[in-house]
Parts: C-alpha cells; sequence; structure tokens
C-alpha cells in the first residue's frame, strides 16, 4: 500500500499520533498545520487522499474543502473532514462543501484508519489494491512479485516501485518530475535523466521478443503504462 495521504492538523501532538499511526500501516503522509499553505501543497503534489481538520488557522477545513472540490485538478481528491463539533446540522454542512466523511473528535485510530480505507477503496480501488493488473502484465504488493503472462519478472526495488506507481493510474502521463517526486521522494534531489533510465531497466525485464512495449513514453510530456498501442 503506497497511497500518499495528506494531514491538515494544528495540534501538533494529534497531527503526530496520525503520521505514526498512518505511516505504520504503509501509507506516505504528508503533514501540514496551516490552511494557508494547502493551496500552495496542492499545486505541486497529488495526495490520494486528505484528511482536513475543521479549525485551523489561516483558512478553515470548511472552506478548504470547497476550493478543492472547486479546482478541476483536485477536484477528485477525497476529504475527511475532522471536527470537535458533533451537531448534526455541522456534519450536513461539512457533506455539503464536498467532504466524503467526517469524523467528530476523539476518534480512535482504527476507526479513522477504517475510514481511510473506505474512502480509498471507492475513489481509488487501485491505490490498495494488493494486485495491480495492466494488459498481461501484474504486480503483486504483498509478495513484491512481478509477472507478465506466465513469465516471472524479475526488478530492482526501484523499478518495482516505479511499475508500482504507473499501474495505480493506466494511461495516465506522467511527467518525469511527477515520477522522481513519487517514486524516489520529494527531498531526493536527482536529474530527470535518472528516470529515464530506470525506465529502460523496467522495459527491458517487461518485454522479451515480440512482446508489445507497455510503457508509452510521451514526447514532452513523460511516460504511462497502458495495456492499449
Ligand atoms: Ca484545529
Amino acid at each position: 500500500m503506497s497511497a500518499k495521504i495528506l494531514v491538515v492538523e494544528d495540534e501538533g501532538p494529534l497531527a503526530l499520533l496520525l503520521q505514526y499511526n498512518l505511516e505504520s500501516e504503509g501509507f506516505l503522509v504528508d503533514l501540514l498545520n496551516d490552511g494557508d499553505d494547502v493551496h500552495l501543497y496542492l499545486e505541486e503534489n497529488q495526495p490520494n487522499i486528505i484528511i482536513l481538520d475543521w479549525m485551523l488557522p489561516g483558512t478553515s477545513g470548511l472552506e478548504l474543502c470547497r476550493r478543492i472540490r472547486a479546482n478541476s485538478k483536485t477536484a477528485k481528491i477525497p476529504v475527511i473532514l475532522l471536527t470537535a463539533r458533533g451537531e448534526e446540522s455541522d456534519r450536513l454542512r461539512g457533506l455539503s462543501m464536498g467532504a466524503d466523511d467526517y469524523i467528530t473528535k476523539p476518534f480512535s485510530v482504527p476507526e479513522l484508519l477504517a475510514r481511510i480505507n473506505a474512502v480509498l477503496r471507492r475513489s481509488n480501488p487501485q491505490s490498495i489494491a494488493e494486485q495491480l493488473m495492466v494488459g498481461d502484465v501484474e504486480l503483486d504488493r504483498t509478495s513484491f512479485r512481478v509477472k507478465r503472462g506466465p513469465r516471472e519478472v524479475r526488478l530492482g526495488p526501484r523499478e518495482f516501485r516505479l511499475l508500482e506507481f504507473l499501474m495505480q493510474s493506466p494511461g495516465r502521463v506522467y511527467s518525469r518530475a511527477q515520477l522522481l517526486d513519487s517514486v524516489w521522494g520529494q527531498n531526493v534531489y536527482v536529474d530527470e535523466r535518472t528516470v529515464d533510465v530506470h525506465i529502460g531497466r523496467l522495459r527491458k525485464a517487461l518485454n522479451r521478443g515480440k512482446e508489445i512495449d507497455p510503457i508509452r513514453t510521451v514526447r514532452g510530456a513523460g511516460y504511462s503504462i497502458s495495456d492499449k498501442d
């Protein structure tokens, strides 16, 4: 499981507790504590889900939720609102602003995890599926194995992550910068040509003889994986 979660929460201890527990579950977690930082973050990142506290310094969670829904680039990212308010009218306000779910503080971590997994299953089944399939390429996240048809494909850890990431959204084109951020991590400074080197290794491992190359190079844009030519 490698879904990325943005947690926006200004209560430090709760934010750290969430980060610790979510990372132990295998999620990648980014933390923000000010509502005003969310816009810039979303310009550069595509989390799979956003956990949003309602009462924040800067822009409120409710207003952020409305803006996330109004922007076509972020409209599809699921949002779970956290709040100390427990009134039914607040719940309805949160949901009417486009939140996918709503949790009242205090909540238990297992309860939040269950909600996150339910929301992810609905919005992007591929981000938590144990097996990913694109055409005849099959990737198993639990055993770290890749097969092309009946043939076992041996990949290095970086090529595995690269393939896993591409397979989460077949057909979607990712730039080299996006692939670096998502597969190598945001604070790693490596040349974008590194991506080309690893894509080259991935292709060599995946394609034998007359097999069709499932990885598509889109000139000037980046790479994608597809089961169509
Ligand atoms: Ca708060």
